[in-house]
């Protein structure tokens, strides 16, 4: 099985998994083959990516001084910094079986010497089993909080992240806002389109909700056809007009060839109030969404 990590900036290097120590002195080989195995037990004790990054930088550290260490998956949008950036680096890309597991730096005040390079790469391979497992498990943590139809974020997480942003909006004074949102006569449209054709307006919904709020906002699918969303850093005025925008674009949507599909929707909209809790927000909110129902729908009703 072949692992491969590969220097960038100034040092090139492949390395496999069962040829590690080949060209380095038996002495050091089964030193180094000693030490890696060392490291994988201890590698193997966290499945938290920040967690094992950390835990690589310190043990490194026994055999390689160095200043910094900074982890990079773009492909996962993870990035984890430990230390000091410095003048001098080497940088390693992490690959097992042509699946990359991003990209390892580190820094050092001096350049690195062609021992120590191997003494990396060799401690290295200790590393990317345990970080492939790591993203492996990130991964399905993520997925089992994703709503697979709509790519929202679902029910199971939703009480906690919510919990989390109320709480630092006290600690920090900083208004935030929810919206719950409930498309009209939904049923009537899976009655008329299938099913099928049901998903499909979900999944427009989102994508409406989506092009409308800012990337530090969150979009829960709460039930069925109906929405939470958190908007943090938020007043009630602009909370409201950000309601309204995305009502409209919800009416706008067009669904060629179906030109009878037309879909509204209605929101109920609230701030939090100082020390209020969760349940109270949700409470005041729900009640406004079942006015907007109440009083003709495809409308925003301010909590
Ligand atoms: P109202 O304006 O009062 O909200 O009426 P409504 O028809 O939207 O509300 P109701 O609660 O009566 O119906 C919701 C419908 O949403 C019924 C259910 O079958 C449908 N639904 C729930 N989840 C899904 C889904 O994942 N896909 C599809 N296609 N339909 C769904
Ligand atoms: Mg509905
Ligand atoms: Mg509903």
């Amino acid at each position: 099985m072949a692992i491969q990590t590969q220097a960038t900036s100034g040092y090139q290097g492949t390395v496999a998994a069962l040829d590690t120590h080949q060209n380095i002195e038996p002495a050091l080989a089964a030193q180094l083959g000693h030490r890696t195995l060392e490291l994988s037990g201890k590698l193997q004790t966290t499945l938290d990516v920040d967690e094992l990054i950390s835990l690589f930088s310190d043990e490194l550290g026994h055999d390689i001084q160095h200043r910094g260490m900074h982890y990079h998956n773009s492909a996962k949008e993870i990035e984890t910094f430990i230390g000091r950036r410095s003048a001098h680096k080497c940088t390693y890309q992490l690959v097992i079986e042509e699946n990359s597991l991003g990209e390892l730096t580190l820094f050092s005040k001096k350049p690195f010497n062609t021992e120590e390079l191997t003494v990396i790469e060799n401690l290295l391979c200790a590393l990317v089993y345990p970080l492939r497992n790591a993203l492996l498990y990130r991964s399905a943590l993520q997925s089992a909080l994703i709503d697979p139809l709509t790519g929202a974020k679902n029910r199971a997480g939703m009480e906690a992240a919510l919990k989390r942003e109320i709480e630092l909006s006290h600690r920090h004074n900083s208004p935030i806002c929810i919206m719950l949102l409930d498309i009209d006569h939904f049923k009537s449209v899976n009655d008329n389109f299938g099913h099928a054709g049901g998903d499909f307006v979900l999944q427009a919904v989102v994508q409406c909700i989506n092009e409308t709020i800012r990337g530090s906002d969150m979009i829960f699918r709460f039930g069925g056809e109906e929405f939470l969303i958190m908007l943090s850093c938020t007043e009630i005025e602009g909370a409201t007009l950000l309601a309204e925008r995305i009502r409209h674009k919800i009416e706008a949507l067009s669904f060629a060839p179906h030109r009878t599909l037309q879909i509204t929707a209605s929101l109920g909209v609230s701030a939090l109030q100082r020390d209020e809790t969760l349940d109270a927000l949700f409470e005041r909110t729900d009640k406004a969404l079942y006015t907007a129902k109440d009083t003709g729908r495809n409308r925003v009703i301010t909590g």
